[in-house]
Order: C-alpha cells, then structure tokens, then sequence
C-alpha cells in the first residue's frame, strides 16, 4: 500500500460516538482529507440518531488547531466554545414559534435547553417553524469572515420546518455560498424540502443505531443505569431521542395510557375503548406515541406466539393475555399493519376524532374474532 493510502485511510477514532453510521463518517472523512469541505451538507435520516450531534462534532474536528489523527483536543480555545455554544464562528438554528424567536429571555431558555440535550427539541406549546427572520440572520452572520482558523458553519436543525419565505431566502444563500462558510442542514423529512434546496447539498443517510449503541450512548452520555438503558433501547425503533422519551413522566403516563387500551382490547371492555376515543387529546404527541406504543405491543404479542423475546419486558402480562386472544402470529401481523397504516396517516394534519375511532375498531377487529 502507498504512503498516501495509508494517509486517507479513516481512523477508528473519527466520529467514533457515531461508529455505526459508516458511509456518512467516510464520506466526511473524505471530504476533509481531500481538502474539498462543502459548503452545503444534508444530514438525513430518522430523528434521534445523533445527526445534529454529530453534525457539531464534526465541525469542532474541522476547527481544533491541535487536531490528532482523527480526534479533536478538547481542551483548546475553539473546542470549549464550541462544547459551551458560544463560539463565534457557528451559528445554530432550530424550529421554534415566533414570540419564542422574539424575547431574548425566552430564546436564551430555548437555546439552553437544546444544548442539555440536544437529541431532543426543546418542547413549546405553540408551533414551531423557522422563520424568515432566522434565514436573515444566517446571511448576515456569513457575510463577515471568520474569527477563528477553520471557516464558518451553520447548522440547521430540522430543516424542513423552513416555512416558505425562509425556504425561499435560504435558496439564495446556498446559490451563492460565501467563501469558508459551510451549512449542515439536519432532517427526518428530507422530502419535504425544495427540491431546489436537495440539488445543492451533499446528502448524507443517517441508519437506524443498535440497541447495543443506544445502551452505550443512555449510560456513557445519559447517565443512565445499565438496566433502565436496556429497556429504553429495546423500545425506542432504533432512536437515541425515543430511549430518552421513554423514561420522561409525560411518555410514562401515554404509555400507561396504551397499555390500558391495550389491556381493553383483550378483555373485550368496548365501552372504555370507546370513552378512551371519545376524550383523547387532540394532540400529535399523544396520538404517535399511543400508536408507536400499541404497534409494539403487537409485535411482542407475535414474539410471546413465536417464543421470541419480548421487548416490553415490564408489561409481559398483558401480553400473554392478548396472544391468548390474537392466538396466531397472523392475527398480529394483521393487527401490526393496520397500526402502521393510521401511524402514516397521522403524521399530516390529522383528524384526532377520526384516527381514535379507527384505533379502537383495528382492535376490535383483531381481538374480536
Ligand atoms: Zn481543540
């Protein structure tokens, strides 16, 4: 092999918190061995598996002046600034609601929260965007040179939350991208963007993590015990963001909430599935979660058919009761497929009233036969 190859060759340590993500760590390493960083990069793939953490890691590499192999040093001037959020030279942006955008106090709370845990968004009780305004600020942010050796970065999360205007603004910027500068733009619903915006960024596909990789992420970056990491991990469909969802008090409670419903739908109590359906909030939190919940009943109720290992080892009860009506690994497939099907259709503008109705009658249909 040549010296150059052995050169370009990744180190185990690049990115190596995100080891899984194979092609997108190479294709980075590449673009910084090669001295061609673009200026524009899409990070895509389902919300919760470090695209925005790794995005912020990647630029702290690029910047640190004592760089190693394929580490940052941690210790500089630029990597605690940018560990703290205060650097100079990067610019963040997430979706949040205008009067939020508008208070400094508010917006200082936002930001806070989203550097404590940046896996997650920071939760508001209005709807969320990013605003023109937010765009604004990106050019004018670009249009000095950099403090700092390195270049200038912007990261936008959940970039298709860019109403409109600012989809439209943003289009300028990466047409005639300033020199040095550089934007990771972070999504789980790439095709949601302009296609405009698609055909000027580099895109890179984010996978699922292991459950193996979510443990290690719970306890070394969470805090988390051992066991609790363990099932939040099996539970969370491959997203650090959901693991972490499953052990806060208002997931708790939704989770409760389905496994009453589904407790219901074995017994055969109709009238309190129809009560449940008749008052559940008109909320999408709620409504995806009770689905992501009921769906994954179903599928350790066709495991406890199949021998397999149930992942809600907690509720084990409730699930050998409903296999014992479900009795064939058919029935819960059946009962899988209906669910994901309302979970497609909930995710536009849904119509609570109606999505609560066809839950009940899918389990009805399932546990009635
Ligand atoms: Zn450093």
């Amino acid at each position: 092999m040549s010296d150059e190859k052995i050169k370009d060759e990744m180190p185990q340590n690049f990115l190596f918190d995100f080891s899984e993500q194979t092609e997108a760590r190479r294709f980075l390493w590449q673009s910084y061995i090669s001295n061609r960083i673009s200026s524009a990069y899409l990070f895509t793939g389902q919300s919760g598996v470090g695209k925005f953490v790794m995005a912020m890691e990647f630029i702290k590499f690029l910047k640190c002046p004592n760089r190693t192999d394929g580490t940052y040093c941690g210790e500089c001037n630029s990597c605690r600034t940018i560990t703290n959020w205060n650097n100079p030279d990067i610019l963040i942006l997430f979706p949040m609601p205008s009067t939020v955008w508008e208070r400094e106090n508010l917006l200082q709370q936002a930001y806070e929260d989203f550097r404590n845990s940046p896996y997650m968004r920071p939760a508001f009780s209005k709807s969320t965007q990013i605003l023109l305004n937010m765009i604004r600020d990106v050019q004018h942010f670009l249009a000095t040179p950099s403090t700092l050796s390195g270049g200038k970065f912007v990261i936008v999360a959940d970039a298709h939350k860019m109403n409109k205007q600012a989809a439209n603004a943003f289009l300028k910027t990466l047409e005639e991208p300033p020199q040095d500068a550089h934007i990771i733009l972070t999504t789980d619903r790439a095709e949601s963007l302009l296609p405009t915006i698609l055909s000027r960024t580099q895109i890179l596909r984010f996978r699922r993590m292991s459950t193996a990789q979510i443990v290690q992420n719970l306890v070394q970056k969470h805090n988390f015990s051992p066991e609790l990491a363990e099932r939040a991990a099996k539970v969370s469909e491959g997203s650090v963001a959901a693991a972490l969802q499953f052990v806060s008090a208002d997931f708790s409670e939704i989770r409760d909430n389905a496994l009453g419903i589904f407790k219901c739908a074995a017994d055969g109590d109709l009238v309190s599935l129809w009560e449940w359906a008749n008052s559940a909030p008109s909320n999408s939190d709620y409504l995806v979660n009770i689905l992501k919940i009921l769906h994954s009943l179903a599928r350790d109720t066709s495991a406890y058919l199949s021998g397999a290992e149930i992942l809600n080892s907690d509720s084990e009860k409730i699930i050998s009761s409903a296999a014992g009506k479900l009795k064939t690994f058919e029935n819960c497939l059946e009962l899988m497929h209906n669910i994901q099907n309302l979970r497609s259709d909930s995710f536009h503008n849904p119509q609570y009233k109606l999505i609560y109705g066809a839950i009940v009658s899918a389990l009805e249909n399932s546990f009635g036969e």
